[in-house]
């Protein structure tokens, strides 16, 4: 017997010892192979959304190989075993285990979810993850989908959004008025209250109305999933201030009754997995969306432009007075909005000594 073979037949003896002293329950537990399905608000082949580096594909990839193959997830785009919006209620109910999606479409159920995804003039992503994981915005998730029976944790960010396409250029406040364009949630809100004829459409159908002039504008995510959808085709003024949505959360949901039947193992292979796939699908959306500008701009005559200070400045004023009406109505979202805000404030003011003097200082120049 050589030195390796008797060493691995040592090992397997070791662990065969092991298992006969531990009690026959966790044996058990630990070889019961669970079976579940992921459900997800996005279609199929979506990079980022289903499928590339930290995406809940991914995700399932990693779950499976750390947990040895005891936690076998099957994955469903939207439209593949139920509708997009469908799997907050499917988790609730366990119908699913899984869903993969944004809280925020959750906020007319409840108006707290907003703030787990992304509010305008929100915090980016290192603020946001410092929020979610030491600054008590995971526990109050926690305690925000708690009357659903779900567990949710955070697994994916794009990192800040752009504020969209526009077919001419927007100089004042005033040229917001009358424009149709394609911007959901809060920040379709705050649009609508200077004259913005907002027009909520899915993915697949903000080109082709563009393109046609249904809409004079539209916001989508970054430079990789706007070009992917071919917006720089049909309007070629790329507006770059991401007020709306500063980061964007990819939320995991998980059924509280299938979570508490995980033995603890699997249920830190999940958490661990969750929390790579935040760090690694932001990551990638960063290099992606570095090379997609460059390529917008350099091959597409695409140009690039921040919103005028004055215009952000009065998005800033409707934001707040949205923000702070919504929470008046709702003791749960005030709870939320008054620690968001208040870790906002302190976590801006290190951001601004610390990336911001960097980025401002120093960026371009090596
Ligand atoms: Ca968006």
């Amino acid at each position: 017997m050589d030195r390796r073979r008797f060493l691995r037949t040592g090992a397997t003896a070791a662990a065969a010892s092991a298992a006969v002293v531990a009690t026959p329950s966790i044996v058990k537990a630990q070889a019961k192979t669970f079976n579940w399905k992921m459900t997800n608000a996005y279609g199929p082949g979506a990079p980022f959304y289903v499928q590339g580096p930290g995406s809940p594909t991914d995700f399932i990839k990693m779950v499976d190989a750390m947990s040895g193959g005891r936690l076998k997830i099957q994955h469903f785009a939207a439209g593949e075993l139920i509708p997009a919006l469908e799997g907050f209620d499917a988790v609730s109910k366990g119908t699913v285990e899984m869903n993969c999606a944004n809280s925020y479409f959750w906020s007319g159920k409840t108006f707290a979810a907003q703030y787990f995804t992304a509010v305008p003039f929100g915090m980016n992503a290192l603020g946001m993850n410092a929020w979610l994981y030491h600054g008590g915005g995971q526990k109050l998730w926690e305690e925000v989908y708690a009357p659903f029976d779900i567990q949710p944790f955070p697994m994916g960010n794009t990192g800040v959004q752009m504020t969209g396409w526009f077919r001419k250029p927007i100089e004042k406040i005033e040229d917001f008025k009358g424009l149709k364009m394609r911007i959901p949630g809060l920040a379709g809100k705050v649009l609508a209250s200077f004259g913005v004829d907002v027009k909520l459409l899915p993915a697949g159908e903000i080109f082709p109305a563009l393109e046609r002039g249904v809409i004079d504008a539209a916001e989508f995510v970054g430079p990789f999933q706007d070009r992917r959808l071919g917006l720089h085709k049909a309007a070629k003024f790329y507006y770059t201030t991401g007020w709306h949505e500063t980061s964007t959360v990819t939320e995991l949901a998980i059924n509280k009754k299938a979570w508490a039947s995980l033995p603890p193992d699997l249920q830190e292979i999940v958490r661990v997995a969750a929390a790579a796939c935040n760090t690694i699908s932001q990551s990638w959306c960063e290099s992606a969306n570095a090379e997609a500008l460059e390529d917008l701009v350099k091959n597409h005559g695409v140009k690039t432009a921040p919103l005028p200070a004055d215009i952000l400045a009065k998005l800033k004023e409707v934001t707040l007075q949205t923000l702070n009406e919504a929470a008046a109505k709702d003791p749960l979202a005030k709870k939320v909005h008054d620690s968001f805000i208040g870790f906002k404030s302190n976590v801006d003011k290190w951001a601004g000594i610390s990336e911001g003097v960097y980025y401002s200082q120093i960026r371009g120049q090596i």
